[in-house]
């Protein structure tokens, strides 16, 4: 009896999809669509869930200077070793 574990379910919800379309106006206006962790229980809702991903820009690129030991840095930028140039700095200019 499925219904008697959704009744005393501390429900988690999970995002499962947004309602496009004809869909927003079949299911009563609502937006999206969750299920329960534990449970399964479906649950709309009436607000559209942000799936935009998060931009990845916002992360350093990775210094890419060859060590001396012939590894690549690796560290994000400034790095201690390195200093504060992302630019490669050709061989026998140093
Ligand atoms: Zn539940
Ligand atoms: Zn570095």
């Amino acid at each position: 009896m499925n219904w008697i574990k959704q009744l005393f379910c501390a429900h988690n919800f999970e995002f499962v999809r947004n309602v496009y379309g004809d869909e927003i106006m079949l299911l009563g206006w609502k937006r999206s669509v969750w299920r329960c962790t534990k449970c399964s229980k479906l649950e709309d809702r009436d607000m559209l869930h942000d799936v935009t991903p998060q931009p990845e820009s916002t992360i350093a690129a990775k210094c890419q200077r060859i060590e001396g030991s012939g590894e690549i840095c690796g560290l994000t930028p400034p790095c201690p070793d390195c200093g504060s140039s992302l630019i490669d700095v050709p061989e026998g200019s140093l």
